[in-house]
């Protein structure tokens, strides 16, 4: 397993609709095993293919004890709304309350291929929902009002400039700490 690099807003692959994924094959397996441990490395609670620069439908999640890969994730039904804080690894250090969906019904495939059905609530069916939005090139802000995006994505820019928009996490920490 290795850690990839985050890519940050300004990616133009953070914007594209990731592709269909028609069979899980060991390159897509060991990507799987590369999001986790990068999600991991940077404390997220999910994590996108496209994010680490991948325009494949795939992303995990670990939230709330629920720990999973999904790939070609679909939001089978939705219900309720929630308002809630989110922050996005690809744009560190902005936060904002995002009005989504509280319960959700997900239909994914697992890392074998193997299809599988979960009914999640509160913070994790938040956090599907958020991957799944990465896939279709949709970000967190996407969500707010056109004048706080604005805002917010305005001073944000202005914070990061002069950055580079592909981020390394550094090597891995000691095995033994
Ligand atoms: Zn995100």
């Amino acid at each position: 397993m290795s850690r990839r690099d985050l890519y940050l807003l300004g990616e133009p692959v953070l914007r594209q609709r990731s592709m269909e994924v028609s069979a899980v094959d060991d390159d897509l397996r060991q990507l799987i095993a590369d999001l986790f441990e990068t999600m991991d490395a940077a404390k997220g609670v999910g994590l996108a293919a496209n994010q680490v620069g991948v325009g494949v439908r795939i992303a995990v999640v670990n939230a709330e004890g629920n720990r999973f890969a999904m790939v070609n994730p679909l939001i089978r039904s939705a219900e309720g709304r929630d308002r809630a804080e989110e922050g996005c690894l690809s744009i560190p250090d902005l936060y904002a309350e995002v009005t989504r969906p509280h319960r959700i019904v997900l239909d994914a495939q697992d890392a074998e291929g193997t299809p599988f059905s979960l009914e999640a609530e509160g913070l994790v069916a938040r956090v599907i929902q958020h991957e799944i939005d990465h896939l279709d090139g949709i970000l967190f802000v996407d969500h707010l009002s056109p004048l706080k995006r604005q805002l917010l994505l305005g001073r944000w820019k202005k914070e990061h400039r002069g950055e580079s928009t592909i981020k390394s996490l550094g090597p891995a920490e000691e095995a033994t700490r």
